[in-house]
């Protein structure tokens, strides 16, 4: 009797909500052209229960800066069974150099194009509770930000027609991970669509506010979405933005929540002006910190930027705002963050000098 195939799927480090969505479309493509294979999966470095001798080993990966996980799953995995294939993807290997990689290994840049069209497998968690489909209607965005990896990960924009084979109906919520929904010529099919599920829908990654009109927010209130998340990347777009956030305030109640990008080529006085802005019209404001694709996970100031005001404003986040969402509250706001951009500056300056003064305490001198 020929012997079962046998695969191993690794996360090397679970730091997100969301289960790895390539490894869980690739268990899919294994069991449909392997039937009857063995697909174990873990997060971390284990070996899972039942495995004898794995054919391949799929590792994916996630942040750049996790390099140094990755690299350990491949040691651990490629001397415990030096005769497996190892293959090695995600957006963590794709943005580093091929050269910070082991030569045995095989490695995937960019999407996975072999099990992209492949519904995911939620029969696998990676430890996670699992309470929402994940999908794309699109891959790629026809846009070009300087700051943005969509370019390299998925540099061609397509439409996925059939993305509602990712939708499990026994969960509550869809999340759609599209980089630019809006774009999308399926934009009034894929809305429909969305409309029938009514389950609760999260565009986790935006919505363009540069394309919301009033005739796609029409559209767009008929789906149960929660939250609205759009992005105030630069200061340019705040007409836009503030058009988009006019609108969404008459077509819907739902939470508006804007990303705001900071460390890139923003001054500290344009994150203030920024986040001000969105706190006076109301809406929660969650600030992300520009971070290039390296391999150590440190904090590099852009080039407005210095460490102290860094680490003075990510100790905001964390100490005044759960979850690193600055909310609506101006009073709380303006306590924060004083009155005005230099305002602003020299409070984030007294809470570096002042958290350092804590730490010298704690260490006793
Ligand atoms: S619009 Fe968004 S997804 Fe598209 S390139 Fe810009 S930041 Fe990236």
């Amino acid at each position: 009797m020929p012997r079962t195939r046998e695969y191993l799927l690794i996360e090397p480090i679970a730091k997100t909500f969301y289960p790895p969505l390539g490894l869980l479309k690739i268990s899919s493509m294994l069991k449909d052209r392997h039937k009857g294979c063995n697909v174990y999966h873990c997060a971390g470095i284990e070996v899972p229960q039942g495995v004898v001798y794995p054919d391949k080993i799929f590792i994916t990966s996630l942040f750049s800066w996790d390099h140094k996980y990755l690299l350990k799953c491949i040691d651990f995995y490629s001397k415990l069974y030096p005769q497996s294939k190892i293959i090695v993807g995600g957006i963590g290997a794709t943005l580093v150099d091929n050269k910070k990689l082991p030569s045995n290994i095989k490695i995937i840049k960019g999407l996975y194009m072999d099990a992209e069209f492949y519904p995911p497998d939620y029969s696998l968690n990676f430890g996670r509770k699992i309470n929402t489909s994940i999908t794309f209607t699109s891959r790629g965005c026809r846009r070009h930000c300087n700051f943005c990896n969509v370019n390299t990960l998925e540099p061609d924009f397509f439409i996925k027609e059939g993305w509602e084979q990712d939708i499990n109906y026994d969960y509550k919520y869809v999340t759609l991970w599209d980089n630019n929904f809006l774009q999308s010529p399926n934009f009034d099919k894929d809305c429909e669509k969305l409309i029938k599920f009514n389950k609760i829908v999260d565009f986790n990654q935006g919505i363009d506010a540069r394309l919301y009109d009033e005739y796609k927010a029409e559209l767009l209130s008929k789906i149960r979405i929660q939250p609205i998340r759009f992005a105030f990347d630069d200061i340019g777009y705040e007409k836009a933005l503030l058009k988009a956030i006019s609108i969404a305030k008459k077509k819907t109640d739902t939470e508006i929540r804007v990303y705001v990008l900071f460390n890139y080529n923003d001054t500290p006085e344009e994150l203030y002006y920024r986040i001000n802005l969105l706190n006076k019209e109301g809406v929660l404001s969650f600030p992300m910190r520009y971070r290039d694709s390296i391999e150590k996970n440190i904090m590099i100031p852009g080039k407005h930027w210095n460490n102290y005001l860094l680490r003075a404003f990510n100790l905001t986040l964390l100490f005044y705002y759960k979850k690193g969402l600055i909310k609506k509250d101006r009073k709380a706001f303006l306590n924060i963050y004083g009155n005005n951009e230099k305002d602003f500056i020299d409070r984030l300056y007294k809470i570096y000098d002042y958290d350092k003064t804590i730490k010298k305490t704690k260490r006793g001198f």
